[in-house]
């Protein structure tokens, strides 16, 4: 792996560091002092406010407690007030030099031999005690379709001549999601019910349960600071509106969607629930697993507003992405679940910032806790595949479960967990946590 040349990093990612907090310093639990990501929790069973956390090992630094010892000076004083509410747009509204400075304070806290270990030691609370709600209000979601290797898995199914249609190399593809039935990890999922795709041609659509209910395996991007209408992010400042990255599950109906994506795109196939991960890695903390842009030289380079010298040495992030499956059947015979999905979001074709840019071009105004999913993170191999409509080549081949079941889509019962994770020589593992859902039977 090459280094990125546009790197942003600072004393927070030595990766000598260590914490007061022990767990911190096991590498198997994947909350180092270089990572400090955000969620929203309380702890479980109490009518407690949710408030903002930082995790530090197997356990979460509550930030409202924090926030009413006043510790630090400064930016970060400002970033650590806006931590009281119950959600992060707060603080995901002032912008990246905050977030940095927060993000400062903590680490030097939480390290080894700090002075405020006394004074901080009561404040954490175990993650296993913790209940988690979604991180942020989202006021808007958009479902991009990054990937390639998905983008003509899918399009073969359909048009098995002309798989990619020709807009897919210039043009970021997206449409706009739903963001009230957004969940956070742990929330069930109602298998939904429609108007489902004719078995012929001419046939007529029938009604009831989804048959072919499927997950996406993508990842969730939080904007931070936005833009006012009329007014568009270019890309050199792109990164600063990025404040953090989670796992996302697109659940997808594709009887549904098959019978009315046409001509406007995806609409009650995907908008009854997509399931986010409570844990926001902030794009900081990602900085040491930027990798570089690249394209087929015979491709065409994208156009020279979604291009930059950021874009070219660290566009993209090595992030490692699997999707596993349980059953009724496995979770009865205590077997392990089982991957689906082993994957990576350097499969993307376009950056995130890309995205960003992209979607302010026309003058479309961004806003604090917008949330964008990546779209299926498919790689070019089998076991990349980040969907089961990819797995059973739309229904045609059953997957054979290592318990003896198979599967070409969800049944009621299945869970699916998605699990994220930085790894590189050298550096402490960084973990994403997990989005997980389990699909219950439909109600007529
Ligand atoms: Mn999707």
């Amino acid at each position: 792996m090459s280094q990125p040349s546009a790197t942003h990093l600072n004393e927070t990612h030595d990766p000598s560091l260590t914490s007061w907090v022990a767990r911190a310093n096991d590498n198997e639990v994947g909350f180092p002092i270089q990572h400090l990501p955000f969620a929203i929790f309380r702890e479980q069973g109490t009518s407690q406010a949710f408030r903002p956390g930082v995790a530090i090992g197997d356990q979460i630094i509550d930030l409202a407690a924090l926030a009413s010892l006043k510790p630090f000076d400064g930016q970060a004083a400002v970033a650590l007030a806006a931590c009281t509410g119950t959600s992060l747009n707060a603080l995901m509204a002032l912008g990246d030099a905050h977030w940095s400075a927060l993000r400062l304070a903590l680490s030097r806290a939480l390290r080894k031999g700090a002075a405020m270990q006394a004074q901080l030691e009561p404040l954490l609370v175990a993650q296993t005690r913790a209940q988690y709600s979604m991180p942020a209000q989202v006021g808007d979601y958009t479902d991009f379709y990054i990937s390639i290797h998905h983008a003509t898995a899918g399009g073969k199914q359909m048009r098995p001549d002309a798989p990619l249609l020709p807009n897919y190399k210039w043009v970021p593809i997206g449409y706009h999601g739903r963001s009230s039935s957004l969940v956070v990890s742990g929330h069930d999922v109602l298998r939904p019910v429609g108007q489902l795709k004719p078995a012929t041609p001419d046939g007529d659509p029938t009604f009831g349960p989804c048959q072919r209910l499927d997950y996406e395996l993508e990842m969730g991007v939080f904007i931070g600071t936005g833009n006012p209408q009329g007014t568009r992010i270019p890309i050199e400042q792109a990164d600063k509106h990025i404040f953090g990255l989670c796992l996302l599950n697109d659940w997808s109906a594709r009887d549904i969607q098959y019978w009315e994506y046409q001509p406007l795109g995806p609409f009650l196939a995907k908008s009854f629930a997509t399931t986010i991960s409570p844990w926001i890695v902030t794009r900081e903390a990602l900085e040491p697993f930027r990798i570089p842009f690249s394209r087929p030289a015979t491709d065409p380079q994208p156009l020279p507003y979604l291009m930059s010298e950021s874009v070219k040495g660290g566009g993209f992030y090595d992030i490692h992405l699997t999707a596993q499956l349980s059953t009724d059947q496995s979770r009865k015979a205590q077997v392990a679940p089982t991957t689906l999905t082993d994957t990576n979001l350097d499969q993307a074709y376009w950056a995130i910032s890309q995205l960003v840019t992209h979607h302010t071009v026309n003058g479309c105004n961004l806003q604090p806790g917008d949330l964008f999913g990546t779209g299926t993170m498919s790689g070019p191999a089998p076991e990349q595949a980040g969907t089961f409509n990819e797995i059973s080549i739309g229904g045609k081949q059953a997957l054979q479960l290592p318990w003896g079941e198979e599967r070409k889509y969800l049944m009621d019962g299945d869970e699916i967990t998605l699990q994220g994770e930085c790894v590189k020589p050298g550096y402490p593992r960084l973990s994403f946590g997990q989005a997980s859902g389990r699909i219950l039977p439909a109600v007529i």
